[in-house]
Protein backbone atom coordinates (compact mmCIF):
# COMPACT_ATOMS: atom_id res chain seq x y z
CA UNK A 1 0.00 0.00 0.00
CA UNK A 2 1.34 3.64 -0.75
CA UNK A 3 2.62 5.13 2.32
CA UNK A 4 1.08 8.32 0.86
CA UNK A 5 -2.47 7.01 1.12
CA UNK A 6 -1.55 5.83 4.49
CA UNK A 7 -0.42 9.17 5.90
CA UNK A 8 -2.92 11.11 4.36
CA UNK A 9 -5.77 8.19 6.27
CA UNK A 10 -4.55 8.75 9.22
CA UNK A 11 -4.21 13.04 9.16
CA UNK A 12 -7.91 12.33 8.45
CA UNK A 13 -8.59 9.80 11.44
CA UNK A 14 -6.41 11.91 13.90
CA UNK A 15 -3.40 9.17 14.67
CA UNK A 16 -2.38 6.62 13.72
CA UNK A 17 -3.59 3.43 14.73
CA UNK A 18 -3.75 -0.16 13.43
CA UNK A 19 -7.72 -0.50 13.33
CA UNK A 20 -7.49 2.49 10.91
CA UNK A 21 -5.08 0.85 9.04
CA UNK A 22 -7.17 -2.39 9.05
CA UNK A 23 -10.05 -0.59 7.81
CA UNK A 24 -8.12 1.49 5.03
CA UNK A 25 -6.84 -2.01 3.53
CA UNK A 26 -10.18 -3.99 3.85
CA UNK A 27 -11.80 -1.08 1.83
CA UNK A 28 -9.47 -1.29 -0.57
CA UNK A 29 -9.53 -4.64 -0.98
CA UNK A 30 -13.45 -4.73 -1.19
CA UNK A 31 -13.64 -1.84 -3.78
CA UNK A 32 -10.89 -4.03 -6.00
CA UNK A 33 -12.98 -7.25 -5.44
CA UNK A 34 -16.15 -5.28 -6.58
CA UNK A 35 -13.94 -3.54 -9.40
CA UNK A 36 -15.11 0.02 -8.62
CA UNK A 37 -13.37 3.21 -8.26
CA UNK A 38 -14.14 4.99 -5.05
CA UNK A 39 -18.03 6.82 -4.59
CA UNK A 40 -17.70 10.54 -5.40
CA UNK A 41 -21.28 11.00 -4.66
CA UNK A 42 -23.81 8.37 -4.09
CA UNK A 43 -22.47 5.28 -6.19
CA UNK A 44 -21.75 2.95 -3.19
CA UNK A 45 -23.01 1.80 -0.53
CA UNK A 46 -21.39 1.10 3.58
CA UNK A 47 -23.13 -0.82 6.06
CA UNK A 48 -20.57 -0.59 8.96
CA UNK A 49 -20.99 -2.69 11.90
CA UNK A 50 -18.80 -1.22 14.30
CA UNK A 51 -20.40 -0.22 17.31
CA UNK A 52 -20.51 2.51 19.62
CA UNK A 53 -19.02 1.67 23.25
CA UNK A 54 -15.76 -0.73 22.10
CA UNK A 55 -12.28 -0.42 20.98
CA UNK A 56 -11.18 -0.45 17.51
CA UNK A 57 -13.99 1.72 16.66
CA UNK A 58 -11.55 3.52 14.65
CA UNK A 59 -11.95 0.81 11.56
CA UNK A 60 -15.06 2.72 10.47
CA UNK A 61 -12.58 5.80 9.44
CA UNK A 62 -10.42 3.53 7.54
CA UNK A 63 -13.04 2.28 5.43
CA UNK A 64 -14.59 5.58 4.96
CA UNK A 65 -11.57 6.77 3.74
CA UNK A 66 -10.85 4.14 1.54
CA UNK A 67 -14.33 3.75 -0.12
CA UNK A 68 -15.30 7.24 0.05
CA UNK A 69 -18.80 6.02 1.88
CA UNK A 70 -18.79 8.64 4.39
CA UNK A 71 -21.39 9.48 6.67
CA UNK A 72 -21.95 13.33 5.25
CA UNK A 73 -23.01 11.73 2.02
CA UNK A 74 -25.55 9.55 3.26
CA UNK A 75 -23.97 6.67 1.85
CA UNK A 76 -22.78 4.49 5.82
CA UNK A 77 -25.27 3.20 6.99
CA UNK A 78 -24.44 1.94 10.77
CA UNK A 79 -25.48 -1.45 11.71
CA UNK A 80 -23.56 -1.48 15.25
CA UNK A 81 -22.85 -5.45 15.91
CA UNK A 82 -19.32 -4.70 17.65
CA UNK A 83 -17.81 -6.18 15.03
CA UNK A 84 -14.89 -4.94 12.78
CA UNK A 85 -16.63 -5.94 9.52
CA UNK A 86 -18.34 -4.22 6.44
CA UNK A 87 -20.59 -4.65 3.57
CA UNK A 88 -19.75 -2.92 0.47
CA UNK A 89 -22.32 -2.20 -2.10
CA UNK A 90 -22.58 -1.47 -5.62
CA UNK A 91 -26.42 -0.52 -6.50
CA UNK A 92 -25.78 -0.47 -9.82
CA UNK A 93 -24.00 -4.10 -10.37
CA UNK A 94 -26.38 -5.22 -8.03
CA UNK A 95 -23.63 -6.46 -6.09
CA UNK A 96 -21.85 -6.86 -2.70
CA UNK A 97 -18.98 -7.96 -0.33
CA UNK A 98 -19.20 -8.68 3.08
CA UNK A 99 -15.29 -8.10 4.90
CA UNK A 100 -14.38 -8.78 8.65
CA UNK A 101 -11.33 -8.75 10.59
CA UNK A 102 -9.72 -12.36 11.19
CA UNK A 103 -9.10 -13.48 14.48
CA UNK A 104 -5.94 -15.28 13.46
CA UNK A 105 -3.59 -12.14 14.15
CA UNK A 106 -5.28 -10.95 17.04
CA UNK A 107 -2.98 -12.63 19.52
CA UNK A 108 0.27 -11.29 17.67
CA UNK A 109 -2.14 -7.47 18.00
CA UNK A 110 -2.61 -8.17 21.77
CA UNK A 111 0.82 -8.98 22.51
CA UNK A 112 1.98 -5.32 21.24
CA UNK A 113 3.14 -2.85 23.52
CA UNK A 114 0.60 -0.47 21.29
CA UNK A 115 -1.92 -2.45 22.97
CA UNK A 116 -0.98 -3.08 26.27
CA UNK A 117 -0.78 0.37 26.64
CA UNK A 118 -4.40 1.01 25.21
CA UNK A 119 -5.50 -1.38 27.06
CA UNK A 120 -3.71 0.52 30.33
CA UNK A 121 -6.29 3.37 29.19
CA UNK A 122 -3.25 5.52 27.32
CA UNK A 123 -4.73 7.52 24.46
CA UNK A 124 -3.66 6.20 21.14
CA UNK A 125 -2.11 9.69 20.32
CA UNK A 126 -0.27 9.52 23.81
CA UNK A 127 1.74 6.24 22.83
CA UNK A 128 4.99 6.62 20.80
CA UNK A 129 4.80 6.49 17.27
CA UNK A 130 7.14 3.54 16.79
CA UNK A 131 5.11 1.91 18.79
CA UNK A 132 1.45 2.46 16.92
CA UNK A 133 3.37 2.14 13.63
CA UNK A 134 4.48 -1.62 14.55
CA UNK A 135 1.42 -2.76 14.86
CA UNK A 136 -0.08 -1.22 11.79
CA UNK A 137 2.48 -2.72 10.08
CA UNK A 138 1.75 -6.09 11.45
CA UNK A 139 -1.92 -5.24 9.87
CA UNK A 140 -0.85 -3.91 6.37
CA UNK A 141 2.02 -6.38 5.76
CA UNK A 142 0.52 -9.68 7.16
CA UNK A 143 -0.30 -11.83 4.45
CA UNK A 144 -4.39 -10.37 3.53
CA UNK A 145 -6.11 -14.13 4.53
CA UNK A 146 -4.75 -14.15 7.98
CA UNK A 147 -5.93 -10.14 8.51
CA UNK A 148 -9.44 -10.00 7.29
CA UNK A 149 -11.81 -12.64 6.49
CA UNK A 150 -12.90 -11.84 2.86
CA UNK A 151 -16.45 -12.68 1.82
CA UNK A 152 -17.90 -13.84 -1.78
CA UNK A 153 -19.41 -11.49 -4.31
CA UNK A 154 -22.88 -11.35 -3.76
CA UNK A 155 -26.65 -10.47 -5.40
CA UNK A 156 -27.21 -7.44 -3.46
CA UNK A 157 -31.07 -6.73 -3.00
CA UNK A 158 -30.51 -3.81 -1.43
CA UNK A 159 -32.54 -0.64 -2.18
CA UNK A 160 -31.08 2.74 -1.98
CA UNK A 161 -32.86 5.04 -0.04
CA UNK A 162 -35.37 7.30 -2.05
CA UNK A 163 -33.89 11.03 -1.66
CA UNK A 164 -36.62 13.64 -1.29
CA UNK A 165 -35.33 16.70 -2.26
CA UNK A 166 -36.14 20.08 -0.62
CA UNK A 167 -36.10 22.28 2.48
CA UNK A 168 -38.88 23.48 4.55
CA UNK A 169 -38.64 26.34 7.43
CA UNK A 170 -39.96 24.55 10.39
CA UNK A 171 -43.14 26.85 11.40
CA UNK A 172 -41.66 27.08 15.42
CA UNK A 173 -37.62 26.96 15.72
CA UNK A 174 -37.36 28.64 12.37
CA UNK A 175 -35.17 26.47 11.12
CA UNK A 176 -34.72 24.91 7.55
CA UNK A 177 -35.50 20.88 7.62
CA UNK A 178 -35.17 18.46 5.24
CA UNK A 179 -38.52 17.74 3.83
CA UNK A 180 -38.72 13.94 4.84
CA UNK A 181 -38.18 15.17 8.41
CA UNK A 182 -40.83 17.71 8.20
CA UNK A 183 -43.61 16.55 10.72
CA UNK A 184 -47.27 17.47 10.87
CA UNK A 185 -49.05 18.91 14.62
CA UNK A 186 -52.31 20.26 14.98
CA UNK A 187 -55.45 19.17 14.02
CA UNK A 188 -58.36 21.20 11.16
CA UNK A 189 -57.53 24.17 9.96
CA UNK A 190 -54.83 24.55 12.68
CA UNK A 191 -52.12 22.66 11.42
CA UNK A 192 -48.20 23.42 11.59
CA UNK A 193 -45.22 21.61 9.47
CA UNK A 194 -42.50 21.64 11.65
CA UNK A 195 -39.19 19.78 12.91
CA UNK A 196 -38.44 16.40 14.60
CA UNK A 197 -37.85 17.98 17.99
CA UNK A 198 -40.13 21.17 18.05
CA UNK A 199 -43.20 18.43 16.65
CA UNK A 200 -42.81 16.36 20.69
CA UNK A 201 -43.20 13.51 18.21
CA UNK A 202 -40.64 10.68 19.70
CA UNK A 203 -37.22 10.80 18.70
CA UNK A 204 -36.54 8.37 16.13
CA UNK A 205 -39.97 8.89 14.49
CA UNK A 206 -40.13 8.27 10.63
CA UNK A 207 -42.93 8.76 8.22
ZN1 LIG B 1 -7.65 5.21 15.64
ZN1 LIG C 1 -38.38 23.37 14.90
Amino acid sequence: MERELLNKMFEFHGHKCWASALGLRAGLLALEKLGVEKAKAKELYVILETGYHHAAGCFGDGVQFATGCTLGKGILIRKPRGKLAFTLIDPKQKKQIRLCFNSKIRDKILASSFMKKRKAGIPPHEIPEEEAMEVVNLVLDSPIEDVILIGEVEESHFEPPVEVMGLEVCEICGEPVAKAYVRIIGTGQDIKKVCVDCSGYPEGFEK
